[in-house]
């Protein structure tokens, strides 16, 4: 099978590749390395079966060709990370929704069977707990920016769910949850390799707000392997899945677990949400999974817990600082 992944030098992307082709597929990528970095993908470059180019996905007569070429579409290329999303809102929106758009519309032409990446961010405010996919969304005011990231998504999943439903072609959404691993950088807002680097360096962990919202993160091994499943399934077709871990924890515990994995003597300091971001910012308490609905319909579930995947990232981070 041969595979076109969006955004395939990100860091989820870029597992997800290697991860195709260790099954024995053919991966092609593209990315404008905006959020990923060819160092993601470096180790591929050798391999036969691994295909490369360096371009946007709004390039559109390559993008055409690309889908053309493949029997998958991996439609991941988006604008990632709440601080980027703050900082960058235009860049947010437009990359978002034009490019799904885009890679909807050509991979439709060809009938390819195309996943959508989607996010837990569309639960928003919602306090619905654990979300299941068929839930609320609550959003907040279009005058706070994070929002717009939850919104371009949740259009996103609008779009990929009518073209199933009025053109039938094949499309999978997967909402992530918090995904965590080897090769995530903290330099878009993520929590957890900003707190491993700044353990491995000695630096004060900056926990946001009072650390008692908490999240629950995936090992990005166990998310690539639902993304492979819910693809390798017809009946997911026109659906959207949670992916994610249901064990929870809160962000000051996390960098208590943290510091000990590292092994670290830094000291905790919390950072209030308008210093952190912006004046009025608001961050959900609490974002736990229900994920029974693909563990009924392909069997998948988390298998690596967070002490592993603590030290996992703290032992990227120790070898590649
Ligand atoms: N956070 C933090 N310190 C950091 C980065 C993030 O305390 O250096 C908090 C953030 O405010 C949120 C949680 O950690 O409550 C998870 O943040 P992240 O950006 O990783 O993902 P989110 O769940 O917000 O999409």
């Amino acid at each position: 099978m041969r595979y076109l992944i969006t955004g395939g030098a990100g860091f989820v992307g870029s597992h997800l590749a290697e991860e195709l082709l260790r099954r024995g597929g053919e991966v092609y990528v593209i990315d404008d390395l905006s959020t990923g970095s060819i160092n993601n993908i470096r180790h591929l470059k050798t391999h036969d079966k691994f295909h490369y180019v360096i371009d946007t996905v709004m390039n559109r007569p390559l993008t055409a060709e690309l889908v053309d070429a493949v029997d998958v579409v991996y439609h991941l290329a988006a604008a990632v990370g709440v601080k980027l999303i703050v900082e960058s809102p235009v860049r947010t929106i437009e990359t978002n929704i034009q490019a799904t758009e885009m890679v909807l519309a050509l991979a439709n032409k060809k009938k390819r069977p195309t996943f959508v990446a989607s996010t837990s961010e569309v639960y928003g405010k919602s306090e619905q707990l654990p979300f299941r996919e068929d839930g609320e969304l609550v959003m907040g005011a279009t005058t706070k920016g994070r929002w717009s990231y939850a919104c371009s998504k949740a259009i996103d999943e609008f779009l990929a769910i009518a073209y199933w439903k009025e053109k039938k072609l094949p499309t999978v959404v997967a909402r992530l949850f918090n995904t965590v691993g080897p090769r995530q950088t903290g330099q878009y807002g993520m929590v957890v390799p900003n707190f491993a680097r700044q353990a491995l360096a000695g630096q004060p962990l900056t926990v946001f707000g009072d650390g008692k919202q908490s999240r629950c993160f995936s090992h990005v091994g166990d998310v690539v392997r639902a993304l492979i499943g819910l693809m390798e399934q017809p009946a997911a077709y026109g659906n959207v899945y949670n992916v994610g871990n249901h064990q929870e924890i809160t962000i000051f515990d996390l960098a208590k677990q943290v510091r000990e994995v590292a092994q670290s003597k830094s000291e905790i300091v919390f950072i209030p949400y308008e210093k952190a971001y912006e004046q009025g910012f608001e961050d959900m308490p609490r974002r736990v999974p229900d994920i029974s609905k693909i563990k009924t319909l392909i069997g998948w579930q988390p298998t690596i817990a967070l002490p592993q995947i603590l030290a996992d990232v703290v032992g990227y981070y120790r070898s590649t600082p």
